[in-house]
């Protein structure tokens, strides 16, 4: 059960916090979507964002066929009771009619997508028929019209609308907009998406590390979380803590991308240098938000582009990334917005929380006997440790009034699927 506690000066609220949801629906109102598009070969439209509402040109199946191979027959001309002995006429193939008429009395093999000869009304399953020694076939009365036909239009008619204008196209749809002959599909551009880390302490991965420095991780976090996604990428290095080269980075990024990104220097630390480049050269928006980890997020607007600068702890670099960047990238490729999906668990471990934010904890679910979702902690929850990441494969979200879980207790989870 949730605890819910009075509130108290410990509790790490402040007044001018701003929830998850509220820094949401900012995001989702402050970030225009691309507008051009671009014709593509259907193959090459995977997870574009679909420009125009697609109706369908034709029925989807064209042709009235059968459901299975068996023999079609006219329902009328079978005896209404006990076992009708018909003349076997020719065979219907898929993709080969039988052209002949089919007469009463007869009746015509049929393969499974063979379109139904004309006279007849009813496929009959070949395990419900036999073949007699002078190959007349034997089929008994319990039969209806229609039985294992498909009819023409029954999946899709001419006219209907099959995919919105703003869908993101799955594996699904392109199967299904092939089933309509739609060779080549207009879909929106993708938006190009531009980051890069700040740091002093930050070296390239392929140096040798020296006193103080770390390696910079986050730009090869966000580069494979980019790479999940429709967007093209501009990796834009690392940029030392001084405003002037910060300010630089910033108005080169804004020529490139719909969106840029930064990790690192939103915190109110000495050396916290994008607010005051962001201001310089566009608008800005400093945001805490009622989330842990992740707290300080900055939106801004550069020219056309979006601005987004990230924390620079690793975990919350991935937290916001999944909270708030996947929003922006969605928006900005004019797809509709798309909610993570939460799923009820049962902790095995004992979380400590306190209430005033919501928080983004990293566990291992599995299912348990009965198949129902449980989860565990990975272990040290500090916003600096990326392990806590790697192991886990889901998010154990707690409530902003959450005042911690026992073991026993319900909690929701949000599984990674590495696309967030
Ligand atoms: P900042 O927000 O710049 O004060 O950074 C917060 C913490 O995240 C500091 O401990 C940084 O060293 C660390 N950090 C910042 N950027 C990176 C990065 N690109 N890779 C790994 N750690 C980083
Ligand atoms: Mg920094």
């Amino acid at each position: 059960m949730n605890r819910i506690s009075a509130p108290s000066c410990a509790d790490p609220f402040e007044p001018n916090m701003i929830s998850l949801g509220e820094a949401i629906a900012r995001i989702e109102e402050r970030v225009k979507p691309v507008t051009e598009s671009e014709s593509l070969p259907l193959r090459d439209c995977l997870d574009r964002v679909n420009h125009d509402s697609i109706f369908s040109p034709i029925n989807v199946p064209p042709h009235a066929n059968s459901a299975m191979d068996g023999v079609a027959v006219a329902i009328e001309s079978l005896k209404p009771s006990g076992i009708s002995l018909l003349d076997d006429v020719g065979t219907a193939f898929a993709g080969t009619p039988f052209t002949e008429p089919c007469l009463p009395g007869q009746c015509v093999r049929i393969m499974t997508g063979a379109l139904i000869p004309a006279g007849t009304n009813a496929v009959i399953m070949q395990e419900q028929t036999e073949r007699d020694s002078d190959g007349k076939v034997r089929v008994d009365h319990q039969h209806r019209i229609d039985e294992n036909i498909r009819q023409a239009g029954e999946d899709i008619g001419k006219g209907d609308q099959v995919i919105e204008a703003g869908a993101r196209l799955n594996p699904a749809d392109i199967g299904v907009l092939a089933s309509l002959g739609i060779a080549r599909l207009k879909v929106k551009r993708k938006p190009r998406v531009a980051f890069f880390s700040t740091g002093d302490e930050l070296i390239a991965i392929d140096q040798p590390l020296r006193a103080g420095k770390i390696y910079d991780s986050n730009r090869y976090t966000l580069h494979a979380l980019l790479s999940r996604l429709s967007v093209e990428i501009v990796d834009l290095g690392v940029i030392p803590d001084q405003p002037d080269a910060i300010r630089q980075a910033l108005t080169d990024a804004a020529q490139q991308a719909d969106l840029v990104i930064s990790t690192g220097g939103v915190s109110m630390g000495e050396a916290d240098y994008i607010k005051p480049a962001l201001e310089a050269i566009g608008s800005s928006e400093f945001w805490k938000i009622a989330i842990k980890p992740g707290r300080p997020l900055t939106l801004g607007q550069i020219d056309g582009s979006t601005f987004m600068g990230l924390p620079g702890n690793p975990v919350a670099v991935m937290v916001t990334f999944s909270q708030f960047v996947l929003p922006a990238i969605h928006a900005l490729a004019g797809s509709r917005p798309k909610r993570p999906i939460l799923l009820n668990a049962t902790a095995t471990d004992r979380i400590r929380k306190r209430p005033g934010r919501y928080e983004f904890q990293r566990g291992i679910a599995s299912l348990d006997a009965n198949n129902q979702w449980q989860v565990g902690k990975t272990g040290k929850q500090g916003s600096g440790i990326l392990t806590s990441m790697s192991r886990a494969n889901c998010f154990i979200v707690l409530p902003d009034e959450n005042a911690g879980v026992e073991a026993g207790d319900p909690v929701s989870i949000q599984l990674f699927d590495w696309n967030f």
